[in-house]
């Protein structure tokens, strides 16, 4: 370097270096990601048709098949967070006048009709009361007046109101319609099984920082070969040429024509995610999920907090806590928890925004020392914000659940 130059820049501005605080995330998304997750980020960039780039790709996609369930040839991460993978979806299967019947229970289904309506389809919701599941008697009936029905479209792990919706009779049911099923698993996918081929799931989405780990921005995402079929067929080319499946998956797969330029940083985070997940064990892992978010809500009810879904419907990874007796600042005690204790809940969504908590048990953060960290921290706050409990009480149903695991290994 000849004298006079430098690579150091002055500094012009004001402005300090990005240096985000330290949070534990245990709201609905994004989740921390495990220490070699945030690492893999930060490897170098290759470009986007290096041929090493393209066997990372390719043991992605073969990775994403594993948790998917599925020897499906279209199994890729659509660039963006989960809700590309939602319009990705509804856009490449829905042409207008298309019949698409949504099952509706929470915030999440109804963005399914919103974005459908936006395709141009017909769109039936049946909607569902906030905290269980939408019955397929419901789904169903109205199907009965439509015709031709081309898409149902469901979600599994309902975020907004911690409620699973049994797929296998909605599965069923698009079958004896010659539907296709498109099922949102955006919280679900790396926290509980999606058996995908085994339901016949037609496009399944998910996204990469909730359950799976890894950083925000891919939406992963899975399609039976009858729904590309039916992209196949289209009169009309998809809408978006962004989220046109068949480009991404001509990129994916040979012969690996360019269509955008990849996330190449984030499919690092991702492979790494799926590794880690792989390595653990899929039922270990939903074990884990299922375990943690028990102690949470034990915990939690012992607070006088109690899940919007009945016990039977309730999700393992996340949670919607109603606000014990008492406490009307629930927007208050989230900003404690966040100042105080370096804790991010979530808010409720809707109608039970000023009604529950959101609280999420995800990926690598479901682990017994974060669920005793927030539950003591609930402990020291909720008095102050008008609710009182026997000092120790979430902790210690917390503890229940950890030795009753105990006890049984
Ligand atoms: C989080 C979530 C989404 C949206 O995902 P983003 O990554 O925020 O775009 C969609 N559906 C469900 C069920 C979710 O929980």
């Amino acid at each position: 370097m000849t004298e006079g130059t430098s690579t150091t820049v002055a500094a012009h501005t004001a402005i300090a270096p990005v240096e985000p605080p330290e949070r534990l995330l245990m709201g609905p998304g994004p989740s921390n990601p495990h220490p070699s997750v945030q690492r893999a980020a930060s490897a170098p960039v290759l470009g986007h048709l290096d041929p090493a780039y393209l066997a990372i790709l390719a043991e992605t996609a073969k990775m994403l098949r594993q948790v998917f369930g599925t020897r499906n040839a279209l199994t890729l991460a659509v660039p963006g967070t989960g809700f590309s993978g939602m319009e990705a979806s509804l856009c490449n299967l829905l042409e207008p006048g298309d019949a698409l019947l949504v099952g509706a229970a929470g915030f999440f289904g109804a963005k399914m009709a919103e974005i459908g309506a936006r395709c141009g389809a017909h769109v039936t919701t049946v909607t569902g009361e906030w905290g269980t599941p939408i019955h397929v008697n419901a789904l169903r009936a109205a199907a009965r007046d439509l015709g031709r029905v081309k898409v149902i479209a469901v979600v599994l792990a309902e975020t907004s109101t911690g409620v699973r919706q049994p797929p296998e009779d909605i599965a069923a049911l698009a079958r004896d319609l010659s539907a296709l099923l498109v099922v949102d698993a955006v919280t679900a996918l790396g926290g509980m099984p999606i058996p995908v081929d085994e339901l016949e799931l037609d496009a399944v989405y998910s996204c990469t920082q909730k359950c799976l780990g890894a950083l925000p921005g891919l939406s992963p995402i899975t399609l039976s070969e009858r729904a590309v079929r039916a992209i196949e067929q289209r009169k009309q080319p998809v809408q978006s040429w962004y989220l046109d499946l068949l480009a991404l998956q001509r990129y994916w797969n040979p012969p690996h024509a360019y269509h955008h330029t990849s996330n190449v940083s984030l499919v690092y985070a991702l492979h790494t995610a799926l590794r880690l997940m792989l390595d653990e064990g899929l039922d270990a892992r939903y074990a884990r999920h299922a375990l943690h978010g028990e102690a949470l809500r034990a915990g939690a009810a012992a607070l006088g907090m109690t899940p919007l879904a009945a016990p039977e419907h309730q999700l393992p990874m996340l949670a919607a806590l109603q606000f014990p007796a008492g406490v009307t600042d629930g927007t208050g005690l989230r900003r404690a928890l966040l100042d105080e204790d370096g804790i991010e809940i979530g808010g409720g969504l809707g109608d039970y925004a000023a009604r529950v908590w959101r609280v999420g048990v995800m990926g690598y953060n479901a682990e017994r020392r974060n669920i005793l960290h927030l539950l003591g921290a609930f402990e020291r706050l909720l008095p102050r914000f008008g609710h009182t409990f026997t000092p120790g009480a979430g902790l210690s149903a917390a503890e229940a659940v950890y030795a009753a695991q105990d006890s049984q290994v």
